[in-house]
This record gives C-alpha cells, sequence and structure tokens, in this order.
C-alpha cells in the first residue's frame, strides 16, 4: 500500500494516442476524472501540494495533484476538469521554456504555456511551482548553472504569482545530494521526486499516474502490485 499523503504526478492534459504521445505523457481528461473521484471514494482529502511542507504529512488519507514541464493543454484540458470537481492542483513550470513546445509530443498538444497561461492557472486559484528554468539534469550541471536553475525558476514563479515560491520538482525526478542542498539553499521547502518512498521534505514522493488508465489501474498501484513508474 502507498503511504499517504498520495502526490499523484502527471505531465499534460489531453486524449491523444500513442502514435502522438509515444512516451506517454499526456493523460485524457476522462483519466484524470477516475482518478480523483476513485481517491474521494477511498475516503482521500485533497489538499494543493504546498499543505504538505513545513511539519507535512497529514494524518488520514490525503491526496494532492501535481502537473510538470508547463504545458498549454492544462488550461484547455485539465483546468475545466478540476474546477468541475472541485479540487486544486499544483503545476510546475519551466519558466525558460515559456511559449516553446515539447520535443516529445506532436502536433498542438506539444504546445507549452507562455507567461500569461502561467498567470492564468495562478488567477483561477491554481499553485504554482518551479521545475527548473530549462529541464536539465540537474546532476551535471556547475555549481553556478545549478543556481541558475534553482534561483532564476523561482524569482520567474514569483513574478507571476507575488508570493515565495516554496515548491519544486526535480526534472526526470533526478537528483544526488548536491543537487539537495542547491535546493535547500536557494530557499524551497518542499521538492517532489519522481517516484514513491518515505517521506523527506526535500526528497517528497510522488506516483505516477497512470496515463492511459482509469481508476482500476490506479487502485492496483495504490497497493503496490504494479510497478510505480509503470
Ligand atoms: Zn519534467
Amino acid at each position: 500500500m502507498i503511504a499517504s499523503p498520495v502526490v499523484l504526478v502527471y505531465h499534460g492534459v489531453a486524449a491523444v494516442g500513442d502514435d502522438q504521445d509515444p512516451n506517454r505523457l499526456l493523460v485524457s481528461p476522462e483519466h484524470l476524472e477516475a482518478h480523483v473521484r476513485l481517491l474521494r471514494r477511498r475516503g482521500y482529502c485533497f489538499v494543493a501540494a504546498g499543505e504538505l511542507a513545513g511539519n507535512g504529512k497529514p494524518s488520514g488519507r490525503t491526496a494532492a495533484l501535481t502537473f510538470d514541464d508547463g504545458w498549454r493543454n492544462w488550461l484547455t484540458s485539465g483546468l475545466p476538469v478540476l474546477q468541475r470537481l472541485g479540487v486544486g492542483g499544483t503545476f510546475f513550470v519551466c519558466p525558460g521554456l515559456f511559449g516553446s513546445v515539447h520535443t516529445d509530443v506532436a502536433g498542438e498538444e506539444g504546445a507549452l504555456l507562455d507567461e500569461a497561461g502561467a498567470r492564468e492557472l495562478h488567477e483561477a486559484g491554481m499553485e504554482l511551482g518551479s521545475h527548473s528554468l530549462t529541464h536539465p539534469d540537474l546532476r551535471k550541471l556547475s555549481d553556478a548553472e545549478l543556481a541558475a536553475e534553482l534561483g532564476g525558476s523561482k524569482a520567474a514563479v514569483e513574478a507571476i504569482t507575488g508570493s515565495p515560491c516554496r515548491l519544486f520538482a526535480y526534472p526526470y525526478g533526478l537528483y544526488d545530494e548536491r543537487v539537495v542542498e542547491a535546493v535547500r539553499a536557494a530557499g524551497y521547502e518542499l521538492a517532489f521526486a519522481w517516484l514513491p518512498g518515505p517521506w523527506r521534505p526535500l526528497e517528497a514522493p510522488r506516483l505516477p499516474a497512470p496515463p492511459r488508465h482509469g481508476a482500476g489501474r490506479l487502485a492496483l498501484k495504490l497497493l503496490g502490485l504494479r510497478r510505480p513508474g509503470r
């Protein structure tokens, strides 16, 4: 059984097939909704991921929805689902990639948000976090490059929200001890990894939500009966 809090991680939101999205980065609005409804039926209470900062680890069954990479379809396909269900989400953006295109997804659904789009999400009551400036493997950067990726993206998110950016998600879920220390030094309070594990605020576990399946597959993952990354 995956321990509470269950922090699900998604990328973009759109109904596409493997031909357009071979790496399965996009989840359909229907599957996203099925996941939320399953967790609600199981008694999970949804919070914004930022509420897990500080003392973190609330008692009881708690879940949070997180989304990585800064997709334009968050606004067109993701936000309407969350608003209809009355749940919040935390959206991790790469300000250095605003307005560009994700190379792994063909066509319109590969488009990334621009700054105005990120502001729109914030104004809709969603939480924004940093996913670095340009999505590198942080372990491979010099100390100066690392500080620029962490500090630059934090400042850019704060310029949009007008409040401290406390949340980070590691690009590709990759980090080492030096990267964790740099994240701490940059002033982040909660930094998310990619896979389940023990709760540590700067290596906080997440569960990749099944991008092509609904409630049944998520239920198996919650029980630990399927490999978390699949
Ligand atoms: Zn990413």
